[in-house]
């Protein structure tokens, strides 16, 4: 270990709440999925521990929702204090997920750059009226208290698409990240404290129940939750009772769709880096291909290619380009996907099998001949898997792809973008992207699934609006008219 992996394992991380440190009588592993070793620890905040976070959330709203420009500019300043850090919290970010670090990096950099969209995003005044007759508008108001549940792929920056207009809305937040990725939220949690007004900003860790704990607690108005479609679901039966606002950002099943005139060895390393960055523990990584049926056999071979040259290993050392699956669930469920498809007569063109000894490696896996019926094709695999089908016709392809529980996002690859464009607006899901999986994506579009990829959508104005309720002023003739 070099210094800065000491760093990580000595550090005592801890929960924030008020501003400063909420003690916590007992702590939980956090394993590295690169060694399967555990490597630090993270406090256990006990359910009852949340009456006094959200207690101190809730009196810090008060203040908080009042003055836009202060919070715009504890944003900015809260930005810059993410940026410095980057290399700390990449590095830790690495140790419990196992990403690559330059990919750490760039997932702390985008929550920098969230935070500075909202702090910056102007929000037009909504005046419907105003004349002689009467004055009509509209105000967004904060809700009061957020609970926000994360999931162990992105954690920091899908903390941040809660975090960042929940705050420019005017809320203040409990934030809870997967037991299996606790650090690097709550190392995010200890460098915002003093930069963010104390309770505006909490973070809080431990096994669950604590994430039901999360939902049900009387205090906050709103649940932002993202994660599994089984938890999800548990989520909005949680917050029924008291109405209480959710989204939910669930899984997905994504195609995408090969038209037969694309130039296969152009795309493949788009096609294929779409789908396994991450270990393909990405909500909208490709996780089932229908190639035309004329160009599939040259497809998977490209893509059996590119699997077969990825340097997969520790997401500290350099020039690795795959890290581990992060945790053991999930890489015993890759390999039961895996053992399932092979069992009923697919052919593992390259990878199918766990790599490594020690660790929660598994090698980048094309199956071919598999088909509709095959696990790993109906369900989301959530890891470095894909499985190849092939189609003739258009009409077919499009119930294939739309024939499933999840509508996250959907890509359609093709030279004739007014052809994609086509069979993209035949596909129920909250994005089709022409010629990139997932293109889509920033912090000016809004991103939500359909069906059971979940309920609402987040990022630019419209996560804003999220977390803010309607209220409409409606009054005789202002001076204004
Ligand atoms: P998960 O649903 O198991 O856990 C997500 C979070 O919920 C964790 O913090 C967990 O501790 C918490 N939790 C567990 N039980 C709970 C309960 N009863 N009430 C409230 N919270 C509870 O998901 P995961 O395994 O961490 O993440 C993988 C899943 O997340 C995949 O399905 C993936 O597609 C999905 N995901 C979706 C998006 C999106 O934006 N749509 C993004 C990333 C991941």
């Amino acid at each position: 270990m070099n210094v800065q992996d000491t760093i990580a394992a000595t550090e005592v991380w801890t929960a924030t709440s008020n501003g400063t440190v909420l003690a916590t009588k007992e702590r939980f592993d956090v394993v590295n999925p690169a060694t399967g070793q555990v490597f630090a620890s993270a406090p256990a905040v006990r359910p009852e521990q949340l009456d006094q976070v959200f207690a101190d959330a809730q009196a810090a709203f008060d203040l908080w929702k009042r003055d836009e420009s202060a919070r715009r500019d504890a944003m900015r300043r809260a930005a810059d204090v993410v940026e410095a850090s980057v290399a700390t919290l990449a590095r830790v970010l690495t140790m419990e997920q196992g990403k690559p670090v330059e990919e750490a990096r760039g997932e702390i950099l985008s929550a920098v750059t969230w935070l500075r969209y909202y702090a910056e995003l102007e929000l037009p005044r909504e005046v419907i009226r105003d004349d002689a007759h009467g004055y009509e508008e509209i105000f967004r108001r904060p809700m009061g208290v957020v609970s926000a549940i994360t999931p162990w792929n992105f954690p920091v920056g899908l903390a941040m698409w809660k975090i960042a207009p929940a705050l420019r809305a005017g809320n203040t937040l409990v934030v809870k990240p997967s037991p299996y990725t606790p650090l690097a939220t709550l190392a995010l949690g200890q460098a915002l404290r003093g930069v963010l007004p104390d309770g505006v900003l909490n973070i809080v860790t431990g096994p669950d129940p604590l994430g039901a704990a999360m939902v049900a607690h009387p205090v906050p108005r709103k649940v932002s939750f993202t994660g599994s479609t089984s938890v999800g679901k548990k989520v909005a039966l949680g917050a029924a009772p008291d109405l209480k606002r959710v989204t939910l950002e669930l899984g997905g099943n994504d195609p995408a769709i090969i038209l037969p005139d694309v130039d296969v060895d152009e795309i493949a390393p788009r096609l294929f880096w779409s789908t396994f960055s991450n270990s393909g523990q990405i909500c909208v990584a490709v996780k089932r291909v229908y190639a035309h049926e004329s160009i599939k056999p040259r497809l998977v071979e490209a893509l059996g290619e590119l699997a077969a040259s990825v340097r997969i290993g520790d997401g500290l050392k350099e020039g690795v380009q795959l890290g581990p699956v992060n945790n053991r669930p999930q890489w015993e469920r890759v390999n039961d996907l895996v053992n399932d498809a092979r069992s009923r007569g697919a052919r593992v063109v390259a990878g199918g099998e766990t790599a490594g000894d020690g660790g929660y490696f598994f090698r980048p896996t094309i199956l071919d001949a598999v088909d509709d019926s095959f696990r790993v094709v109906a369900e989301e695999q959530f890891g470095p898997v894909l499985p190849i089908l092939s189609f003739r016709d258009e009409d077919d392809v499009v119930r294939r792809a739309n024939d499933s529980e999840y509508g996250l996002t959907a890509s359609v690859w093709s030279n004739d973008i007014e052809r994609a464009a086509g069979i993209a607006a035949q596909i129920d899901s909250g994005q089709v992207a022409i010629n990139q999986h997932a293109r889509g994506l920033g912090p000016h579009l809004p991103f939500g699934g359909h069906k059971w990829s979940g309920i609402g959508v987040e990022n630019g104005p419209w996560g804003l609006y999220s977390f803010t309720e309607m209220q409409v002023i409606a009054g005789p003739a202002r001076t204004t008219g």
